[in-house]
């Protein structure tokens, strides 16, 4: 299914300015009896709506296709980042034992677990994943599994009440049918109620060329230029909002009603926005080119280095690796296998290209010549300090973006 029109404004005027597919699903990872299957295909292009600014896919595939099973388990890497986003809302919003909090697309419950604990709010989660909410129902953490809709927010209201929080992270990117999400949003929360979304921020994929955070799972890619007057049609205000290291970089949208204030960040990140170029097309087509460039020179040198010899394998199987892995071609016949810590991930293979993904322990053991970096970005610096060992044996890690660029030692 393809859209023809901006998700936000219903514009017709929208530009593609960059071509990743045709692309497996990012986040499909296949066990040994999947890769005799014949895999789906779908085009990826990335458009830019000349109306209202929003980046966005227009592919949609069927979401019961992408979020049934879900293999996106939050790493620990993450755990401080949710106890500290819970202690600052709990403390600035006063939440406490008598507030309603839903958290939609609440994974495992990285989030809900730290808020009860801190407050004893009454937090519920609804998640669409069943693998991944039965998880979170199994650790004490009430999970609806569904997708969030205006009905599944009746029916909490129904139950609890109204809310006095809703928060969403890293899933309103996610979302096709946005007006449906806002009625639920708006149908749930109280008059005087908060909600609060995280998503990757448009100006880290901009400044950072990360292409690799494109993939079927993400349709919009947000600024708070397109969003401010979106979310007003839904009589939320913007009132506050903040950059974040997630991700590789994301931001913090608050929201209320009209009688907030709103802070003087909203502005100063606005204004940051139209210094980048993020309401030009042209930033785009530049975007464009230099993505096509940095492939040209990952994919020379990867093939120069096996040609001389060289072991390499992966680091890291973040779905959006298997965008870059993908739009590049860098199969087994570059790549020996990748290591990830995740169990949910091990002893799968990467969609596309067919990597064995194995325990960290080997990589270890065998300390290959070079580790293509494919969980990067706000990682990089924790992995480096985890693999000292293999850097002071020799190895070397390859940063693909934004610039391709090796670390190790002279
Ligand atoms: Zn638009």
């Amino acid at each position: 299914m393809k859209n023809s029109s901006c998700r936000l404004c219903k514009s017709r005027d929208l530009h593609k300015f960059l071509e990743l597919g045709p692309q497996p699903l990012a986040g499909k990872f296949l066990t040994s009896e999947q890769l005799a299957e014949k895999e789906d295909y779908f085009p990826l292009g990335v458009f830019f709506c000349k109306n209202c600014a929003l980046v966005q896919v227009l592919d949609v595939v069927p979401k019961d296709k992408l979020f049934s099973q879900y293999f996106y388990a939050p790493h620990s890497v993450l755990s401080p980042h949710f106890t500290g986003y819970a202690k600052e809302i709990t403390a600035e919003f006063g939440l406490n034992g008598k507030s309603l909090l839903v958290e939609i697309g609440s994974n495992i419950g990285m989030m809900l677990k730290p808020l009860k604990e801190l407050c004893g709010v009454k937090a519920i989660g609804v998640e669409p994943a069943e693998n991944i909410a039965k998880m979170a129902n199994e650790m004490g953490l009430e999970t609806i599994n569904d997708f969030f809709t205006e009905k599944v927010a009746g029916g909490i209201v129904e139950k609890l009440g109204k809310a006095d929080m809703v928060v969403a992270n890293n899933v309103f990117a996610h979302i096709d049918d946005l007006d449906e999400i806002l009625r639920g949003i708006k149908a749930l929360l109280k008059e005087d109620g908060v909600f609060i979304f995280e998503n990757h921020y448009l100006l880290d994929t901009v400044e950072n060329l990360q292409y690799d955070d494109v993939y079927h799972e993400h349709l919009c890619y947000y600024s708070l230029h397109p969003l401010i007057p979106y979310l007003g049609k839904y009589g939320l205000r913007v009132f506050d909002a903040k950059r974040i290291k997630t991700h590789g970089g994301s931001i913090r949208v608050y929201c209320g009603n009209s009688k907030r204030k709103v802070k003087p960040a909203v502005q100063e990140l606005l204004k940051e926005e139209k210094k980048h170029g993020l309401d030009k097309l042209e930033t785009y087509m530049e975007f464009g080119n230099k993505v096509e460039k940095r492939r040209k020179e990952l994919t020379k040198l990867l093939h120069s280095l096996k040609s001389g010899g060289k072991t390499i394998v992966g680091y890291g199987a973040p779905a959006r690796g298997n965008t870059l892995l993908n739009y590049c071609k860098i199969g087994t016949g570059i790549l020996d296998y990748i290591v990830d810590d995740s169990p949910l991930r091990q002893n799968k293979f990467t969609p596309g290209t067919h990597i064995p993904i194995i325990p960290v322990d080997r990589f270890r053991k065998e300390n290959p010549d070079y580790a293509l970096l494919l969980a990067y970005g706000g990682y990089t610096e924790t992995i480096l300090k985890k693999e000292g060992e293999f850097i002071k044996n020799g190895g070397k890690f390859i940063v693909p973006l934004p610039e391709v660029k090796i670390i190790g030692k002279q």
